[in-house]
């Protein structure tokens, strides 16, 4: 397995129409329009929001709701044809 990610360095495509949903661009990598895939990761919102559940008090399990809600989570865009990560969609 070759190893395209480069730690610390997305490629930018139009970032600002990038939400979280699926979009359509033109891949820098191998150049045809495709429609992204999304894929989900927790980032600082999750983590934000799993921190104040646990202030009010909720029991440990409680505060790791926000790992498994999608709205909550950083949406990374990748290509549907080469896989190239093409940008990150940040909640905040
Ligand atoms: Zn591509």
């Amino acid at each position: 397995m070759a190893m395209l990610a480069v730690q610390g360095q997305v490629p930018v495509v139009s970032l600002a129409q990038l939400g979280d949903g699926p979009v359509q661009v033109v891949c820098p990598n191998c150049q045809q329009a495709v429609v992204t895939r999304v894929e989900f990761s927790s980032g600082l919102l999750t983590y934000l929001c799993c921190g104040g559940l646990f202030l009010c008090g909720f029991a440990l399990g409680c505060c790791l709701i926000p790992f498994c809600v999608d709205r909550l989570r950083d949406a990374k865009h990748t290509c549907s044809n080469c896989k190239a990560v093409l940008g990150v969609y940040r909640r905040l």
